[in-house]
């Protein structure tokens, strides 16, 4: 267990000092435009997002660092409030976050019948433990893990991204610097969820999207136990990655089912979640608990029982060809 220094100390450390002077900053993702006389973001990848872009107006860069891990940039978007990039990548920005975080989350965390212990497997931003939270208040959840490789997003998400990781010293959290997949490899505890809640392939959370991380989740894994992971794809982008990476979850897990978060920052308006169990009797398509109209109305922003139902509901062609082997999703 590494404990983290309280919140105002953090901050403190993390003010880049002297502010960096955006027409002397020199990244990738980072160009001027003389006709909006304005600085912008471009989230491109030729690997991962060939031929398109998302872009944000940028007001300040608030931070820039080279991890041991990755490269961590921190803006402030005039649009999107501030935003998290590992890589060039989004990972969240103040607007949108809640509909990733809420979707990931509340959907295994509902479907299970008492998901009292849960691992999270990344989740710097700390955005994933504020909602589990709310099921620790509930006294649903209790205890949770995290195992996040770089502490410095954590560290960074607390003073850029303060309602997101207002959480990251709770009480019911034991949170782990380390590599998710050396913990899993080792571990011998059982969870009832587990959340990947990982950057995208390319990077520390490469082994993430192959067979053996499944093997390694179903090991650790209670009997009725379910797992959800981002898939860094969606039906738009790569639909075909998609199709593969199902394939190899159903290697492992004879229950597995695909849902879509609908969120204007990630490439293409949306990011595709896997989720899966052993238990085949289990519907992961529809939550096995819910709360009332009012309840949801307080706790969530995005999340309630009919979009829990809706998320897993594809266009015809999407459906078709991810279920082209015959197996449905
Ligand atoms: N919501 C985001 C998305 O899908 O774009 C993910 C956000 S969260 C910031 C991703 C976290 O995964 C990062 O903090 C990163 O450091 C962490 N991560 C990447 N590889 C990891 C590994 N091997 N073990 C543990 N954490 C890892």
């Amino acid at each position: 267990m590494h404990d983290l220094k309280p919140r105002s100390s953090v901050a403190s450390t993390f003010d880049q000092d002297p502010p960096i002077d955006i027409s002397k900053f020199n990244h990738e993702t980072i160009s001027y435009d003389s006709k909006s006389s304005a600085y912008w973001f471009y989230e491109k990848s030729a690997d991962a997002f060939p031929g398109q872009a998302f872009g944000l107006q940028v007001d300040r860069i608030l931070y820039h660092t080279k991890s041991q891990y990755q490269d961590i940039l921190v803006l402030k978007s005039t649009t999107f409030g501030n935003v998290l990039v590992l890589n060039g990548i989004i990972q969240c920005t103040e607007k949108d976050e809640f509909a990733y975080q809420e979707l990931i989350t509340h959907v295994p965390i509902m479907s299970h019948p008492s998901p009292k212990k849960v691992l999270v497997i990344g989740g710097g931003d700390c955005g994933v433990i504020r909602e589990l939270v709310k099921h620790v208040e509930d006294q649903t959840v209790e205890s949770i893990t995290m195992v996040e490789i770089d502490d410095m997003v954590i560290k960074l998400s607390t003073k850029y991204l303060p309602q997101m990781a207002k959480y990251h010293n709770h009480p019911k959290l034991n949170l782990i610097i380390e590599d998710g997949f050396k913990f899993l490899r080792e571990t011998k505890l059982k969870f009832d969820v587990i959340i990947t809640d990982s950057s995208d392939p390319e990077g520390p959370a490469e082994e993430f999207f192959q067979v053996n991380y499944f093997k390694l989740l179903r090991n650790a894994l209670n009997d009725k136990g379910i797992v959800i992971m981002q898939s860094s794809e969606n039906i738009w982008l790569n639909i075909r990655y998609l199709r593969s990476l199902i394939k190899k979850c159903k290697y492992v897990f004879p229950n597995v089912k695909f849902c879509q978060c609908y969120m204007p920052s990630y490439t293409s308006g949306q990011l595709g979640l896997l989720v899966a169990t052993i238990d085949e009797s289990l519907n992961l398509t529809a939550p096995l608990r819910t709360f009332d109209r009012r309840k949801e109305g307080q706790l969530f922003k995005y999340y309630n029982q009919f979009v829990h139902q809706s998320s897993f509901i594809l266009p015809t062609w999407a459906q078709d060809y991810l279920e082209q082997d015959g197996e449905s999703v």
